[in-house]
């Protein structure tokens, strides 16, 4: 027995048992975002979130650009590694992903390490990927580059991100103020000018990296104790 009135309620029923049934997986993936200055541990925790999917029986896309290994994979300070797939200026995520369902395989979760050299498209291509494929998009990296500006990935990876995980663990200038710029040093000295990516070996270099607080970043106060090991700074 139908009537108008009892159609429209099952109506109303059946649009709500598919939101329920939607409510446990979401209809769309998320794009995150979690960032941090050098040594703060961002890639340990990308290699345990991967872990983490992984022993859920979820099937993930590990990506890297420029990894400091020199080979595509994650590898982490604390001597962990995952074989990944090298990103450069003309992969498109959304094409790697295409390719592992090809291959009869899932893709539930991207990890995405050394984000910030993503360009605008790419992250783009991430969010279209976690809109339309319902695929979990993780990217790790750094936000500012020596000069403390937005690197491109960073700042299109702000724009667009559903969630935001700034990461500060561990890493503290000298002074012991949260670390939050990744200062180009040369003999003591903070350089303010270069290309955005050294691409010489800072092993051999006399160039490194330094993290500070934006007060020693602005100023330009190293630790007055670096070179004199045992010594600590009173100031
Ligand atoms: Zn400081």
């Amino acid at each position: 027995m139908s009537t108008p009135g009892s159609t429209g309620s099952s109506a109303a029923l059946s649009a709500l048992s598919t939101t329920g049934a939607r409510r446990g997986t979401p209809a769309t993936g998320k794009l995150r975002w979690y960032f941090g200055p050098m040594d703060c541990g961002k890639s340990t925790l990308a290699l345990q979130i991967d872990h983490n999917h992984a022993r859920q029986g979820r099937q993930g896309l590990l990506l890297v650009r420029h990894d400091r290994s020199g080979t595509p994979r994650i590898s982490s300070r604390i001597g962990i590694t995952r074989q990944a797939v090298e990103v450069d200026d003309t992969s498109d995520p959304r094409q790697l992903a295409r390719e592992k369902w090809a291959a009869g395989l899932r893709v539930d979760y991207l990890i995405v390490d050394e984000a910030q050299f993503l360009s605008f498209d790419q992250v783009e291509q991430l969010a279209e990927l976690a809109d339309d494929a319902q695929v979990d998009v993780y990217c790790f990296g750094i936000a500012t580059d020596f000069r403390s500006h937005l690197f491109p990935g960073a700042q299109r990876l702000f724009e667009l991100a559903d969630e935001l995980y700034p990461i500060q663990v561990e890493v503290l200038c000298w002074c012991g103020s949260a670390g939050r710029f990744n200062a180009r040093v040369e003999e003591d000295r903070i350089l303010r000018e270069g290309h955005t990516v050294l691409v010489a070996d800072t092993d051999t270099s006399s160039v490194r990296y330094q993290v500070l607080c934006r007060r020693h970043f602005r100023t330009g106060k190293l630790d007055p104790a670096a070179g004199r090991p045992g010594q600590l700074s009173l100031v």
